[in-house]
């Protein structure tokens, strides 16, 4: 049974009770890669054509793998936004995740660390999960739908989100969630593959690829707007209770 008291973290995360902890504990940064494996090795060495086409010629990433997905994304350039960022953001926290956090997109200190949710609306993020007692890298997993930093953090276009997609997909696939949390317009729209306001999407229970999907505010927002933290946080628990079944 999933025990969490209810008034101390509304207060919390309505800012009335000590809100700005700091994070425990570094989790280890995804983009420092493990030793380069022996596909990759394989990748840079002269190969016989037809491999050579397999690896080079396709966007295909069915069936890749951590390490060759996170090889993938890093070298990626399929859309404009590699040209400004200054690395890729590949996602961070457990591979074997029950809970999935999907963003919009890095900022300028998720672009600088190579981290996802690091800046002000990560700490808020962070205290969002500590409200239902979760932890970054601790059964969860925290990505975004565009790898790359938007100039001046506009939203990322259709096609950039088109093209940046898969990854996320198959970061999906890998992790397997019981459940998936969307944080904002962009990375809900982008899931559901349709298009509609958030305040019409959040507050109920949805699916990706028959994986329970709950959608809420961007922490980002929520800085902005904080009146509407109650709201975020009944769309939390309507996910922990999701995830009690
Ligand atoms: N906002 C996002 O959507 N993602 C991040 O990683 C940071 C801020
Ligand atoms: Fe590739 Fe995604 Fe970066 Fe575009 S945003 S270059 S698709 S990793």
């Amino acid at each position: 049974m999933f025990i969490v008291n209810r008034e101390e973290a509304v207060l919390r995360e309505l800012n009335l009770y000590p809100l700005w902890k700091k994070r425990g504990q570094a989790v280890p940064a995804i983009q420092s890669l493990p030793p380069v494996g022996a596909e990759a090795v394989n990748a840079t060495e002269p190969l016989p054509v037809g491999e050579s086409v397999a690896l080079h010629s396709t966007d295909d990433i069915t069936g890749l793998a951590w390490p060759e997905l996170k090889l993938r994304v890093r070298d990626c350039a399929k859309c404009k936004l590699r040209a400004g960022c200054t690395q890729t953001v590949f996602g961070v926290g457990d591979e074997q995740a029950d809970w999935l956090f999907v963003g919009e997109g890095p900022g300028a200190d998720e672009d600088a660390q190579g981290e996802p949710f690091v800046g002000q609306a990560g700490r808020l993020l962070d205290n969002m999960l500590m409200s239902i007692k979760l932890k970054r890298g601790k059964g969860v997993y925290i990505g975004n739908i565009v790898k790359c930093r938007p100039p001046g953090n506009r939203t990322p276009e259709a096609e950039e989100i088109a093209a940046c997609l898969p990854y996320l997909k198959r970061q999906i696939e890998l992790v397997q969630p019981k459940i998936i949390i969307a944080l904002g317009k962009t990375a809900a729209t982008a899931l559901l593959g349709k298009d509609a306001t958030l305040a019409s999407l959040r507050g109920k229970l949805h699916e990706y690829q028959s994986i329970p999907l709950i959608i809420t505010y961007h922490p980002a927002y929520l800085l902005r707007t904080p009146s509407d933290k109650l709201k975020a946080w009944q769309d939390l628990c309507l996910a922990v209770k999701t995830m009690e079944g």
